[in-house]
């Protein structure tokens, strides 16, 4: 077994964690990153990314990915691969047991294992994921511009994304399994109020239709969840809004989790329930869910975790330095 010790430790290997990584380093606490089972998170699972600032061009999520954990590599942190079985965060240093016997102890530790869109689940989903079919309209959405789209779902999500995808699409179909919403009633109000947005009641996909060759997605084929029946609706694109499932089974018990999962953080910064440690990107973000705002919390995250170290080292510095005199007054009061 090793023990791997560093000031700031980094679970997750998105833009969360490469960012709160690249700002740890800087700041000279040689940080060490685990990486799970997909390194580099959500982005490597895209291709086309036009969203991130920067890049005039269109680039590739893989390729974003690797640039930061080059940047992040370059100014000092240590990536290692591991799945992390267990934490003990009861005492700092705080530690994480990986699957190898490896154990990684942290002074600090930043969680930034991101979260993973929930899909249907049908055969013919994975074959066009790419091709018309998507989980983000924010990120994907402008790909259609002018085109006929669909949006799967009943929640927030599902709701917020048809509404952001008039802005491009003249034509928006909400497909729901129910004829009630999840969704919180403003937004229903303001879904309902859309010339733009068809709501398709008591529907689920049975089916995306690939159109063959470089067509992708022609269309979604329906099944009428009170009836039965099937039908096929024309449409370019597809976005399943479905929901989100956070990485915070192993942190269940350790830290505060909301109900649906995510870690909470104080309004306004990354910290969690547990002093030391922070929470940022997409594990307590079930709002924005962007590569750049990930980025942007990983960036608060190291920033307040070395905050809390030097308040905390101050505070030891401070003990120590009462410690002789503490030791002169009992000499003192014993003559
Ligand atoms: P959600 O509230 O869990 O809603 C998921 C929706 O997808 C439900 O309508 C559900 O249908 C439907 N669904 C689930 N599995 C399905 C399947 N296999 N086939 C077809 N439909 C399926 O998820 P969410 O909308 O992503 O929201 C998650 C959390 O984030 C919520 O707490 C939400 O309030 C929050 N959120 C907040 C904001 C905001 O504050 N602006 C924005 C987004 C999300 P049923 O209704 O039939 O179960």
């Amino acid at each position: 077994m090793t023990v791997h010790h560093t000031r700031m430790l980094i679970l997750g290997s998105g833009p969360a964690g490469l960012s709160a990584a690249i700002y740890a380093a800087r700041a000279g606490m040689n940080p060490i990153v685990v990486q799970g089972i997909q390194p580099g998170g959500q982005l490597t699972t895209t291709t086309d990314v036009e969203n991130y600032p920067g890049f005039a061009d269109v680039i590739q999520g893989p390729w974003l990915m690797e640039q930061m954990q080059a940047q992040a590599e370059h100014v000092g942190t240590r990536m290692v691969w591991d799945t992390v079985t267990g934490v003990d965060l009861t005492r700092r240093p705080f530690r994480l047991n990986g699957d190898g016997g490896d154990v990684y102890e942290g002074d600090v530790l930043v969680i930034a294992t991101g979260a993973q869109a929930k899909w249907l689940g049908i055969d013919s989903e994975e074959a066009m994921k790419g091709k018309g079919v998507s989980a983000c309209a924010t990120c994907d959405g402008f790909f259609y511009r002018g085109k006929k789209v669909a949006v799967i779902g009943g929640g927030n999500t599902a709701v917020e994304e048809a509404l952001y995808l008039t802005n491009h699409s003249p034509d928006v179909t909400l497909i729901h399994r129910r004829d009630s919403l999840r969704a919180e009633r403003i937004l229903q109000e303001r879904l309902h109020a859309h010339p733009g947005i068809t709501v398709l009641w008591n529907r689920e996909v049975a089916g995306f239709v690939d159109g063959g060759g470089t067509a992708g997605l022609v269309g979604l084929d329906l099944r009428d969840t009170t009836t039965g029946e099937t039908s096929r609706l024309a449409t370019d694109g597809a976005f399943v809004a479905i929901g989100h499932h956070p990485a915070t089974e192993l942190f269940r018990g350790h830290v505060d989790l909301d109900d649906d999962g995510y870690i909470p953080v104080q309004p306004g910064t990354t910290r969690t329930s547990v002093p030391g440690v922070f929470a940022c990107g997409d594990v307590a973000d079930k709002v924005y869910r962007q590569a750049v705002t990930a980025a942007g919390t990983g960036c608060m995250a190291a920033l307040d975790a070395e905050r809390f170290l030097a308040a905390a080292e101050h505070e030891s510095d401070r003990e120590a330095m009462r410690e002789p005199l503490r030791e002169k007054e009992n000499a003192e009061a014993s003559w």
